[in-house]
């Protein structure tokens, strides 16, 4: 009889710390999966990333823009609304607003395509490797919003060197309000 109930002990202990084992696993596990999950939301804070399915930035963008921004599309050269544009102020993306040129870095390449010489900032724009079409290229892409801006070659003037050549559908334009400085 002692015997019986030992053995009837033995097992209920046994499956006391196997209930205790999985339970502490499962709880682990979604303490893990919680912290991974807070940390995705830091990061998505901190780098300020707008990631949106193709099918919203459909609607949210014209058909051309969409070509262009989303599908790596080029504008025909000579035709961009800001090819000529000489104001002063800010390029920033079309898609998402990001600030990415300022004008003073625009220069007259003779390329068909508005051009800059340096980004606003380094964390601005993603710059990638890009083969297509039979070529070997530097893609210019918005790091906010991954959107395709356009091209980066070393052919540009001081002080870079750089020819940032951009589409102008992939830009938006903010004047600078040179009153509003002069009035404070
Ligand atoms: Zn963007």
């Amino acid at each position: 009889m002692i015997v019986v109930i030992r053995k009837k002990m033995k097992r209920t202990f046994f499956f006391a710390v196997i209930f205790l084992i999985l339970t502490g696993l499962s709880n682990a596990t979604l303490s893990q999966e919680k912290r991974i999950k807070k940390n995705q939301h830091t990061n998505e804070s901190m780098s300020n990333k707008i990631i949106k399915p193709e099918e919203e930035w459909k609607t949210i963008l014209t058909p051309l823009e969409y070509h262009i921004l989303r599908e790596k599309g080029t504008e025909r050269p000579f035709t961009g609304k800001f090819y000529l544009h000489k104001e002063t102020g800010i390029y920033h993306c079309n898609a998402c607003g990001n600030e990415l040129f300022r004008s003073e870095t625009k220069f007259d390449a003779g390329c068909g395509w508005p051009s800059f010489y340096e980004p606003i900032n380094r964390n601005s724009i993603i710059e990638r490797l890009d083969t297509s079409h039979g070529m070997i290229r530097t893609e210019v892409i918005c790091a906010r919003c991954e959107s395709h801006l356009g091209h980066v070659f070393n052919d540009g003037p001081n002080p870079t060197g750089l020819r940032y050549c951009i589409n102008s559908v992939s830009l938006g334009f903010d004047e600078e309000e040179g009153e509003r400085q002069t009035d404070q």
